[in-house]
Parts: C-alpha cells; structure tokens; sequence
C-alpha cells in the first residue's frame, strides 16, 4: 500500500435538501433549516465510524435569481450550525450555485465537487457512498467510483437500478453504512 492510499478515508457524500434538512424547495430563509429526523443521530454514528462527511449540494436556485447568494450564504451558516451545536463537524461542504443552462463544471451528477474533496481531505472512493434522495444524487456516485443510497423523494419516479440500495431515511442507511465500512476493513 503506498502512502497516498493509506491516507485516504471513506466519506459520505451527503446531499443536504431533502436528506440532512428538509426540503422546502430554493431554500434562501436560515429559520427554515430543520434537520431530516434521525439524521443528526447518524452523522454522529457514522463520523464516529470512520467516514467522513461531505456536504455536495447543488443550488440552482442562486443560478436561477431566486436566492440571493447573501441568503444561500446565511442558509449554510444556520445549517452548518444546527448540526455542529449537535456535535457534528462536516469535513467539507461544496455547493454548485449554477443553474442547468450555464453549463458549469461543477453542478451534479458531475463528480467535480467530489474530486474536489479528495483533493482537500483524500478519499477512498471505492469505500465511499453518496446518499442523496434524487437519482442524480445518485449518478453522482456511480460517475465517482462510489456506492450510492437513494431516499426516494417527490423527484423520483422510478428508482430503477442504479442505487445499491433504497432505504427509507436515516435509520435503515445507518446499519447498511456501517456494515459496508466494516467489511472493508476485514
Ligand atoms: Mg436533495
Ligand atoms: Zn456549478
């Protein structure tokens, strides 16, 4: 094993509306931002576990003229708030303020923001999930090397096969975390 794969951790990629603070849609009021249940419990289990927490999100609506880059700003602050008075620390939030017609690099399912993490923190993609409740949350993972968990939503039809697992919410993703993780360090 050479140095470089030594160092580098399995993270979770985390969507953030819809999967760690409910989704209201074009989030831009701070006082709006309320934690998906059970989500906090897990980022402590599974931050504890060995993985770390990844925060990719994208937020057309910046891109669109229906948040203020001021109001996403104060969003993330509260949301990055709510969780740390928890006790949890996210190793890296990345957001995509672009809408689909700028045709940036950045906006998911590109792995732009998850390639950028590695480069921060390094991560072991091969033992890293994306959990998100889109299938282009999804496709983000399979475009990245990862696993994917899919929290079915308003916004999926028809899950097909592409998640490795759907699960409904926090306390079923938790265990098969977990036993992932556990596997991979037999
Ligand atoms: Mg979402
Ligand atoms: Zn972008």
């Amino acid at each position: 094993m050479n140095e470089n794969a030594r160092t580098k951790k399995p993270a979770l990629f985390l969507d953030r509306d819809g999967t760690l603070i409910v989704d209201v849609g074009y989030p831009k009021d701070p006082a709006l931002v309320e934690p998906v249940e059970g989500a906090i419990d897990a980022m402590r289990t599974l931050s504890d576990a060995g993985y770390s927490l990844v925060v990719i999100s994208n937020q057309s609506g910046v891109g669109r003229g229906m948040i203020a880059p001021a109001e996403a700003r104060q969003v993330h602050l509260r949301f990055v708030e709510v969780f740390r008075h928890e006790g949890v620390e996210f190793d890296g939030v990345y957001y995509c303020p672009h809408a689909p017609e700028d045709r940036c690099e950045c906006r998911k399912p590109s792995p732009y923001m998850l390639l950028e993490a590695d480069r921060e923190i390094g991560v072991d993609f091969s033992r890293s999930f994306v959990v998100g409740d889109r299938l282009g949350d999804v496709e983000t993972g399979k475009n990245t090397g990862c696993r994917a968990i899919l929290f079915p939503s308003q916004y999926v039809d028809d899950p097909g096969d592409l998640p490795d697992f759907v699960c409904n919410g926090w306390s079923e993703a938790t265990p098969i975390l977990l036993k992932a993780l556990h596997e991979s360090n037999v």
